[in-house]
């Protein structure tokens, strides 16, 4: 074949590549229209039984040399990209979205504001065990500035032998030391039914990692107005955790923020592995503050530091870690709670590093 001939041939498959271009965007703007008429008779979108039929003519009249499995393959790809043309796209449409909801949501917890651009601490014990446990982790926290305390009440535990909190004790506990001090005090409640109790006690309700996907909680705190922190789920994507997230908000809660807490990898040389690169993504999509545990994620005491740097770093709006005034002796989590003199150091560090510049740095460095 001459050059003269590939050429001409050449010519002419752009010009089809043109007319296909043309037919496409003559079939999208035929879609548009279909997906209008639709919208307003309240019809679904997708009709399994048209598309169906429209692939079956395509086999039916097809005369190659394609195959009909390849012909029908790339027609299913302009049918999906139709039906997105057709509908919103979902993004849009979920209330957590940025899309949906251009500013930040800033969460405020007893005046202490969270995603308002200052990047703030949380810290407390894993478990609540005693009073004097916790008003001794509060004052700690106090003389620092810090006036945001987290220890739980209900564990959920791996193992049901194991430390399964103090319940409703725990909890009064908390609400003292909260007092007290005039601290706000968050806490994991694992069931639907303790919500209400809970909202006597506590300022923010944290619902655990292992909860994530508890659809029926979710639904229970997005009825209430008090702030809900979520914890991604162990194995969640980012996109399950802002449907969970949206769980809450659907209900009319607006008061939530989202923690990575590390995901379940392969790897075993942490806990579980801090998923940093999901804070500026939650960020992005999301309006609502995004939080990092630092304790739960690499369940070492040697990588809180780094970790919450890295954390603050990239974004996150506060930093969760663990304390405990005598962790060897912990009910839970003993392996990687920080005691009160390495919390101290863990907290100068960052706020010398000035990568914490949270109101009270100036004050009490
Ligand atoms: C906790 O914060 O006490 C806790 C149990 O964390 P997670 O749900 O992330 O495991
Ligand atoms: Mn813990």
């Amino acid at each position: 074949m001459s050059h003269e001939e590939l050429d001409q041939l050449r010519a002419k498959l752009d010009d089809k590549n043109m007319e296909l271009l043309k037919l496409l965007n003559e079939r999208g703007n035929l879609v548009k229209k279909i997906g209008e008429v639709k919208s307003k008779a309240g019809t679904k979108r997708f009709d399994p039984v048209r598309e169906r039929k429209m692939l079956d003519l395509i086999a039916e009249e097809n005369e190659g040399p394609f195959e009909t499995t390849t012909l029908q393959h790339l027609f299913k790809q302009v049918f999906k990209a139709s039906l997105e043309l057709m509908g919103e796209d979902e993004q849009k449409t979920l209330l957590v979205s940025r899309k949906k909801h251009p500013e930040n949501t800033v969460v405020n917890v007893k005046d202490t504001l969270i995603g308002d651009g200052v990047q703030k601490l949380i810290a407390g014990p894993c478990s609540v065990e005693s009073e004097e446990q916790v008003l001794t982790v509060a004052k700690a926290l106090k003389e620092r500035g810090i006036s945001l305390l987290r220890g739980g009440a209900f564990k959920p535990r791996t193992s049901p032998y194991d430390f399964q909190g103090l319940g409703l004790e725990g909890l009064k506990i908390l609400k003292k030391a909260g007092d007290q001090y005039d601290m706000a005090v968050i806490s994991e409640i694992v069931s639907p039914n303790d919500i209400e109790t809970a909202l006597d006690y506590v300022d923010v309700i944290q619902i655990g990692a292992r909860n994530m996907h508890n659809f029926e909680l979710l639904k229970e705190v997005g009825m209430t107005d008090k702030p809900v922190l979520l914890k991604r789920g162990l194995s969640a994507t980012i996109s399950e955790f802002i449907h969970a997230a949206e769980y809450v908000l659907s209900r009319g809660n607006t008061n939530l923020m989202l923690c990575e807490r590390g995901i379940r990898t392969y790897e075993t040389a942490t806990r579980n592995t801090l998923d940093i690169s999901a804070i500026p993504i939650l960020k992005q999509e999301t309006h609502l503050p995004v939080l990092a545990d630092v304790t739960h994620s690499t369940g070492r005491r040697d990588l809180l530091l780094p970790a919450a740097k890295a954390a603050l770093a990239i974004g996150a709006d506060a930093v969760m870690a663990e304390v405990h005034p005598d962790p060897a002796v912990a009910l839970s989590d003993s392996a990687q709670q920080m005691d009160i003199a390495e919390f101290n150091e863990f907290v100068t560090t960052l706020r010398e590093s000035n990568l914490l510049k949270d109101v009270a740095a100036k004050a009490s460095i």
